[in-house]
């Protein structure tokens, strides 16, 4: 297995309030907002609550210990924003992946999970932003969403109540998938099929790390920009991946509704 990850904060923004982790086993995605600095320290209090928690608290199944170390952060940060005025309204995405027998995944918020396997890329998480339920509701179009005036919008985050809901989900990983975990500084400027294209040609980890995060840049840059790619051992070249004459593999989507 190889990992790589890559934070940036684009051509816009003074500074990167998006953080990111990765060791071998957990890899973390974070995308914080909040005047005033207050979105860095939502995002990086998130990852290192979480990475603490996780750490003591191994005994825990897989998702239960990623639920409740979500639910911590989102504590820490919700006490810590009522405390402090320079931290008022201060909130963070947050999007795990937690390498056990299974990949089992974490999310809240708009950064996002997809999964490559076979040349196909399909997202794993649902945005919990406001244009992927009125998508969703059938008031706008996936189109008209990429450019809503209200496309910032995210409709939940840790931090800015005392409850939050959490979704899970979990896949066995086989050889030759990738996993990418990535703020919406990524997702904001690149099309799925963009994303897919450079995923599925650069097959080394680092330099695809690379190569998502120039394009966000070459397409001006106006977010922060944080990829976190996980390849699992085996990968296979893009020819093989797909025999002829055997069915093409179905994009694969996670179950729930
Ligand atoms: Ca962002």
């Amino acid at each position: 297995m190889r990992y790589a990850s890559l934070t940036e904060k684009g051509r816009v923004r003074d500074n990167n309030e998006d953080s990111c982790f990765s060791d071998g086993r957990v890899f973390v995605v974070a995308d914080g907002m909040g005047g005033h600095r207050a979105g860095e320290v939502a995002s990086s209090t998130a990852v290192e609550v979480f990475l603490h928690f996780e750490r003591d608290n191994r005994g825990l199944d897989p998702q239960d210990r990623i639920r409740e170390g979500i639910l911590s952060a989102n504590l820490e940060l919700y006490k810590q924003a009522r405390s402090d005025p320079r931290l008022e309204g201060m909130g963070t995405t947050f999007t795990c992946a937690l390498l056990e027998e299974e990949v089992c995944l974490g999310h809240v918020g708009d950064s996002r999970a997809y999964r490559w396997r076979g040349g196909e890329l399909g997202l794993l998480t649902r945005d919990h932003s406001l244009v992927e339920r009125m998508v969703r509701e059938g008031y706008i179009t996936r189109l008209e969403a990429r450019n809503h005036p209200q496309r910032n919008i995210i409709l939940r985050a840790l931090g800015v109540s005392d409850e939050l809901e959490v979704d899970l989900d979990s896949y066995a990983a086989l050889p030759g998938d990738r996993l990418l975990l990535c703020s919406d500084g990524l997702t904001g400027s690149l099309e799925d099929e963009e994303i897919n294209h450079i995923v599925t040609e650069v097959t080394e980890t680092e330099a695809c790390c690379r190569h998502l995060v120039d394009a966000a840049n070459d397409r001006g840059g106006f977010d922060n920009i944080t990829v976190v790619l996980i390849d699992f051992e085996g990968r296979v070249a893009r020819e093989t991946s797909r025999p002829k004459g055997k069915k093409k593999k179905r994009r694969w989507w996670r179950g729930r509704s």
